[in-house]
């Protein structure tokens, strides 16, 4: 029988990659993107057999639009499709420029929108299937400097919410996975005082690890979840508690 596709956005390091090397384990065959052609190599490197790397800008309809035609006319309908990729762009709202937010809007939502929409009628087709978004704590809390990201994360999950009322008749799931802080290179370059004061915030006192993320978004992709829709699945290490 032929492995069920995985496609996982921005899979080329950190939470993404996690994600996309727990899929496999899963028995997925996984489409990871990247936003380079050497990304995308590197990304067939590691997947190796059980998946393929393809260069994609999240932030582009058309990109998007020719991504889903050829992975399409390559290896089918997704079973799952995860919304990873994210960038920040962080300022004081006094100061942060219209391309800021742009930016941050069009790369970490409107992405969600487009993707999310030019799976739906393959999945409508099948009556299956998995989409999974990668929020974060702060569009639960909110962060100063991060007025942007905090909007454009808060609004995915409503996003979930309305689009797994309008799909859940046909077998489609939407969910969000809403990480704390954790080790990848977004969060590396943040100062030392910055890390500690956000250790003091963590219950279980350390940064998350992307594996930790990777399993929440396997249990969402599992038959083991089939019953949870509109549902944001929190991972923080106790950092927010809703
Ligand atoms: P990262 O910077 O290591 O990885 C981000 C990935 O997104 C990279 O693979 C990058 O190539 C890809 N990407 C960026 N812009 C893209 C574009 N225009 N088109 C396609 N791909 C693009 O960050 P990470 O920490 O692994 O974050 C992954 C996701 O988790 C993001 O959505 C991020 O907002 C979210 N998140 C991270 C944390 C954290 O603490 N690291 C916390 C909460 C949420």
């Amino acid at each position: 029988m032929d492995k069920k596709l995985a496609i996982v956005t921005g899979a080329s390091r950190g939470i993404g990659r996690a994600i996309a090397e727990k899929l496999v384990t899963d028995g997925f065959f996984v489409v990871g993107t990247a936003t380079s052609d050497s990304g995308a190599e590197a990304i067939s490197a590691y997947l190796g057999e059980n998946g393929k790397g393809y260069k994609l800008n999240v932030a582009d309809a058309a990109d998007i639009e020719n991504f889903i035609k050829t992975t399409g006319d390559a290896h089918g309908t997704p079973a799952v499709l995860v919304n990873n990729a994210g960038i920040t762009r962080d300022n004081l709202l006094m100061r942060m420029k219209d391309e800021e937010w742009d930016d941050i809007i069009s790369t970490n939502l409107t992405s969600v929108f487009r993707m999310s929409k030019a799976v739906l009628r393959g999945m409508m087709k099948v009556r299956y299937g998995r989409i999974i978004n990668i929020s974060s704590v702060v569009g639960s809390t909110g962060n100063a400097g991060q007025t942007n990201y905090a909007a454009a994360k808060a609004g995915m999950v409503g996003f979930a919410k309305s689009m797994a009322k309008e799909v859940g008749s046909r077998g489609i799931t939407v969910n969000t996975v809403a990480p704390g802080f954790i080790d990848t290179d977004m969060t590396k370059e943040l100062s030392d005082d910055i890390k500690n004061a956000l250790l003091g915030s963590i219950a279980l006192g350390r940064l998350g690890r992307p594996e930790e993320i990777a399993h929440a978004v396997s249990f969402l992709a599992s038959e083991h979840a089939s019953y949870i829709t509109g549902e944001t699945l929190h991972v923080n290490g106790g950092m927010y508690m809703p």
